[in-house]
């Protein structure tokens, strides 16, 4: 076979065709060489990696040159009482961000010795919303009403392209002209996007054939994927998974250096006014810290971190300390597909105990978004602990002072 480099450079091979003509590696080492005589980069540093590829560039990736290692960190042993996840787990965090893994560790070492943090799944469906257009108000009406009177034959059509997808809610929105119809899944343990967009065309199909309405594109934004959203705030997205601790008085001054009342002040006056006044729709001190470094070392979609980041916490001093709990509207994981096979994406997952597909079905995939909630808590505790410790600081020595 004539030199691919050289194929390359006179155009008689396309970039993206180099796996038709070589093995994987081997496609990869070229396009890289390639594109370092194009641009005079150095590239040799992406050469090196450990991931098996075969599976990686037919699924993963297009016009792979190589791969970016991320140093990964463990935090723990953090102690989760979920109804999925229940037990002890180091939660491994893939980051550049230094002193974030520290800052993590210590916020589960706070709950871990609090006795655990007790984890709730409240909702699950992962959502698919696509548009079509109405001739006018009138017709937008009877598309949503059709919609909604054919719900179980749209559901057989949609169960249709997926052994285990299973549709639980189509919820209509009219905008004019338009209409968007939010439909909301059961993906077990996959995050879900790719089932639930495929299913979602069955259902499109069938309703443009019975009502007339022109599908103008299969997401609507109204899912919301990728997007900070309100309707995702409120609605959920993928997992809502709220986590909660108890912590004593004694916990909190051993272990964050502060007090309850100076803590609970700093989450009101910081996360909850400080990002009402802020328009933000995170509520939240560094939420999608810790959910990017555990989407990134678990081979999750890392644009869902903007879904993730959409977290409330809220502390109430208590009798005896605090009650610290995040709400997260939004998880959106999976243990099977996309990145989760990935070599050492999947021995993260293994280090927690939820790779691949769960028993029963889903099971792995909650299990997995608990310890993201747990992990988040644990987050919190440890930067608004270091907030309230500063100002506890300043406070005394402004009395000292005085
Ligand atoms: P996927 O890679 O398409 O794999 C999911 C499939 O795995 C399911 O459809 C299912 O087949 C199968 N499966 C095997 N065991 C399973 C189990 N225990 N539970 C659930 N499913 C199981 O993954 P996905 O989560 O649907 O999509 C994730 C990918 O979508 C990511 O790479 C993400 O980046 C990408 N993505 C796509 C879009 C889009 O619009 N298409 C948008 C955002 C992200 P059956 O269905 O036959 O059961």
């Amino acid at each position: 076979m004539d030199d691919p480099l050289a194929k390359l450079k006179n155009g008689t091979l396309k970039l993206y065709a180099l796996e038709k003509e070589l093995p994987p590696e081997e496609a990869v080492r070229v396009r890289r060489a390639y594109i370092e005589e194009e641009t005079g980069a150095d590239l040799a540093a992406l050469g090196t990696f450990s991931i098996g590829i075969d599976r990686v560039v037919k699924r993963n990736i297009e016009n792979m040159i190589g791969a970016v290692q991320v140093p990964v960190g463990v935090a723990g042993p953090l102690k989760v009482k979920g109804e999925y996840a229940n037990g002890t787990y180091w939660i491994p965090l893939a980051t550049t961000e230094g002193a974030l893994v520290a800052s993590a560790n210590r916020g589960c070492s706070a709950i871990t010795k609090a006795g655990g943090a007790d984890v709730r799944i409240i909702k699950d469906g992962m959502t698919r919303a696509p548009v079509f257009a109405a001739r006018d108000i009138v017709h937008a009406r009877e598309i949503a009403d059709w919609a909604a009177a054919h719900t179980a034959d749209l559901a057989a059509a949609a169960e249709k392209t997926t052994a285990r997808g299973k549709l639980l809610s189509i919820t209509p929105y009219i905008v004019g002209t338009n209409v968007f119809l939010r439909c909301a899944y059961d993906t077990k343990d996959a995050m879900g996007m790719n089932m639930v967009t495929i299913a979602t065309a069955e259902i499109a199909d069938r309703v443009e054939a019975a009502t007339g309405a022109r599908l103008i594109a299969l997401s609507g934004n109204m899912c919301t994927d990728k997007k900070p959203s309100a309707i995702n705030m409120i609605e959920g997205r993928g997992k809502s998974v709220v986590a909660g601790v108890h912590l004593s008085n004694d916990l909190i001054e051993t272990v964050l250096k502060t007090d309850a009342k100076t803590l609970a002040e700093v989450n009101y006056r910081k996360n909850l006014i400080g990002s009402v006044r802020a328009g933000a729709l995170g509520f939240n001190a560094h939420a999608a810290n810790i959910i990017a470094a555990l989407y990134l070392a678990c081979g999750q979609d890392a644009a869902h971190v903007v879904e993730g980041s959409s977290c409330i916490t809220t502390i109430e001093a208590t009798d005896d300390g605090a009650y610290v709990a995040v709400t997260l509207p939004a998880v959106q994981v999976g243990t099977v597909g996309g990145g989760t096979g990935i070599d050492t994406q999947a021995a993260c997952l293994s280090l927690l105990g939820v790779a691949g597909g769960g028993e029963p079905e889903g099971a792995n995939a909650k299990a997995f978004a608990e310890i993201v909630a747990a992990g988040v808590l644990a987050g919190e505790l440890s930067l608004l602990g270091a907030l309230a410790a500063n100002h506890l600081a300043r406070a005394h020595k402004e009395l000292g002072r005085g």
